[in-house]
């Protein structure tokens, strides 16, 4: 104990008895401990990160394609992806369109994790090809349905409970 210091700690100057002289008190070692374990995930975490661009406003990036008027939702929805998963930057270089083609008086730069910037631009690209299979299984559906009833393979009665069903 007597090796103590009771000079206050050159961090937070708080007096801690039991401090040797020649170091910071207990809580200062965490916190530089903390500081360094951060700085070195937000280096990290700086090496993921990419510059993107997207339209500021939602009908300035890319129409998403859909005949069932889900188009404008969609496109609200991914907006509001790309605001949230990204901050602004000064930087005004990249040739990584997040939302797809967007005029360049539109142009919004932003940083953003490399690997969720391309999760993003993955899923909005499938959004679109299921849109369009789906469409295209459901006129092939149809386009049976109709064939049956033709044919005589399908009953009226079977038409109506089929093409009721949802
Ligand atoms: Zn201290």
């Amino acid at each position: 104990m007597s090796r103590g210091s009771k000079k206050p700690c050159p961090g937070c100057k708080e007096v801690e008895h039991y401090r040797p002289a020649n170091e910071v008190c207990s809580e200062c070692a965490r916190l530089l401990k903390e500081a360094a374990w951060m700085e070195e995930r937000l280096n990290k975490m700086a090496d993921d990160e990419i510059v993107v661009m997207y339209g500021e406003r939602y009908h300035w990036n890319k129409y998403i394609y859909s005949r069932a008027s889900v188009s404008r939702d969609l496109m609200k929805i991914f907006q509001r992806l790309a605001e949230a998963a990204s901050r602004p930057t000064t930087k005004r270089s990249s040739e990584v369109q997040l939302l797809g083609d967007i005029d360049p008086f539109a142009q919004k730069y932003v940083i953003i994790n490399k690997l969720l910037a391309e999760t993003i631009i993955d899923l909005r690209r499938e959004v679109q090809v299921a849109l369009e299979l789906e469409y295209k299984q459901g006129k092939k559906d149809g386009t049976s349905l109709l064939m049956g009833l033709a044919d005589g393979s399908l009953s009226a009665q079977d038409f109506n409970d089929r093409t009721n069903r949802r």
